[in-house]
Formats: C-alpha cells, structure tokens, sequence
C-alpha cells in the first residue's frame, strides 16, 4: 500500500490498488493528508475483525473531492473519513445527512450504500467519550471554556457540549464573529448567562478561567513543534481539566504548562480515537475494537 493515493489512481483504481494484500475500501481524505494516524488505527482494527479490506490515505484537493467521492462510491468502497478542509464543504455533496452532521453542520465521516453518500459526524461524540475517558467527568457537570470555537472541530464540540447540556459554555475566537454566530445558534439549549462568546484577549480569557472546570483548545495553534501555549501557565491554575484536541507531536506547549501548574491535561489522542471507533461502529454496525486501537495509534 501507498503512503497516500491521489485523485488520478482512483481514476485508474484497478492498476493503483493491483498487488495489494487485500483492497482499499475505506479511508480518509484531506489535503495534507501524509500526518494522518487514521490508517493505523483502522488497519488494527480491521485485522482483529477479519474484515478484509484495508484503509489509506487518499491526499484530495477540496476541488476534487466530489470526483474522488463518486469514484469511491462506484470502486465498491465502504466508508471514507473527511479531515481539513473537506468536513464543510463536503455537506452538499451527501445525498442524506444523519442528525450529527445535520447539527454541527459538517461531515467527518461518509457511509457509501451503492452510490448513495450518507454523511455523519463522530467528533462531537468522540470528544464526549474523551472527556469521559481522560478525566471520569461528564459534560453536563462541567463549566467550559472553548478557544477555537469558528473552526469545524470547534463547532462540533460546542454542539456537544450544548446537547449534553454543560453547567456553562464560554466561545472564545480569534475572529469573534464567529463565536458569535455559533452562540446565536446554540442559544436556544442554554438559560441566561450559561453562554457567552468572548473576545480573543488576555483579559477576558483570564476572568473567565476563574470560573472555567474545563478549557479545550480547538484552534490549529500546537500542531507545529515550535507554536507557542495557546495559553501560557502564568493564565492556568491547578484546578483545571485541560483538553488539547491537537495530537501531535504528542506533548503540545499547552500540555507543558498545564504540568507546570499542576492541573490536568490530555491531548487529542483519545478524540481521535473515538471519532474513529464511532466511524467504525457506522460503517459495520459492530463495536469497535478499542483494545488494539488504542495501542496502534501510539506510533
Ligand atoms: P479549522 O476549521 O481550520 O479551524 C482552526 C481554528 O483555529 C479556528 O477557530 C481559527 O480561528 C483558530 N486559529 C488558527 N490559528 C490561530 C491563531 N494563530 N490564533 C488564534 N486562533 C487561531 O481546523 P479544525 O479542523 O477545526 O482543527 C482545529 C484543531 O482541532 C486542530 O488542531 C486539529 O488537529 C484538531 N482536531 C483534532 C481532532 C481529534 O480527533 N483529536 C479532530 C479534529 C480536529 P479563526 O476562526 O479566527 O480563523
């Protein structure tokens, strides 16, 4: 198997795929593509299955992506996860969306029936499972400040945290408009003073913490080895549970000034792994083998 596949071998997808073990019937498309630990995870556990088929990663312009959808849908492919920067515009090309993707108004996760392309969304649900998962808390309990709250993992994690109904939600955004278009949205879920969108400053982010259990960076800040904290530890304090949905390279900036306080700290790791258990569960209606996994996603 290739590291990644292109738009012009599932154009010939016989001769791309000629050789391999067992055919390509699911995979993740975006562009960059190459970072992707989907593969792993999802070859793990097609193996412990015995299901036949393999997952790859396919490296897919955003103006590609309904020919590559097509093309998957009639090479008999089964499912296909969508990463940056499909998961939006991706939501006209689906012939039927489930009420996750309905909701958070993007799809991360497609379910081919012949030709037909039914779009949902796991990473709401999968970052819920996270939460529980690396801290024992639910989001109902839970007061939450949101940085990164325009982007699509943003939005489906307050879309989570409205649906399950969390004590408070404050949307933090680099470009405030849209955190608060997004609290306009869920405002319908929340009584008075349980939401707010605020301003992307020291100040106000710093009167919020103090009245925060829980802050989750959903912005692209970590993903480079040399970004600095989203928030520096002089803002932290030892009584937070602090997500940071980037997962790699492993220990963000974040993740180092939470240790530094004291507080505690997990990255996206665990997101990224219910996300797809949850795909997996969509595409075969079975549970997904979390035990081998989780240990394939460590390399
Ligand atoms: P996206 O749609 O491109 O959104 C990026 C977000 O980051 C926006 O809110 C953007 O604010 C903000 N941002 C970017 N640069 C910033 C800066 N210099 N200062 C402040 N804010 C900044 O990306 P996405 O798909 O939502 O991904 C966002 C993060 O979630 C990434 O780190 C990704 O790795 C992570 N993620 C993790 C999982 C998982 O399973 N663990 C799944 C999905 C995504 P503006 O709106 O102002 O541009």
């Amino acid at each position: 198997m290739k590291d990644f596949y292109t738009l012009a071998d599932l154009q010939h997808w016989d001769a791309a795929q000629a050789g391999n073990e067992s055919p390509i019937q699911l995979g993740v498309i975006g562009d960059p593509v190459a970072h992707s630990r989907s593969p792993q995870m999802m070859n793990a556990a097609l193996q412990h299955c015995g299901l036949k088929m393999q997952y790859a990663r396919f490296q897919i312009a955003l103006d590609e992506s309904e020919a590559a959808l097509r093309l998957m849908a009639s090479a008999g492919f089964v499912g296909v996860n969508l990463t940056v920067p499909h998961k939006i515009s991706a939501i006209p090309l689906m012939h039927e969306l489930d009420d996750s993707a309905r909701q958070s108004g993007a799809v991360n996760c497609v379910r081919f029936e012949r030709e037909r392309l039914v779009g949902g969304n796991t990473d709401g649900p999968g970052f819920a499972r996270a939460i529980r998962s690396e801290f024992s808390a639910e989001l109902r309990d839970l007061r939450v400040l949101l940085l990164g709250a325009g982007g699509g993992a943003g939005r489906a994690i307050a879309r989570q945290c409205a649906r399950e109904g969390c004590r408070r939600l404050v949307l933090a955004n680099r470009t405030l408009e849209k955190a608060e278009r997004l609290a306009d949205e869920l405002q319908p879920f929340f009584g008075e003073e349980q939401l707010e969108a605020v301003p992307w400053n020291e100040a106000r982010l710093r009167s919020q913490i103090a009245h925060t259990d829980l802050i989750v960076n959903a912005t692209s800040i970590g993903m480079r080895r040399s970004d600095a904290a989203v928030l520096p530890a002089k803002m932290l304090g030892s009584h937070l549970l602090v997500y940071d949905t980037v997962y790699a390279p492993g220990r963000t900036s974040l993740l180092d000034a939470v240790a530094e306080v004291g507080a505690r700290g997990a990255n996206g790791l665990s997101m990224l792994l219910h996300q797809g258990a949850l795909a997996f569960e969509k595409w075969f209606e079975r549970d997904a083998p979390l035990e081998v996994m989780r240990p394939a996603l460590q390399f």
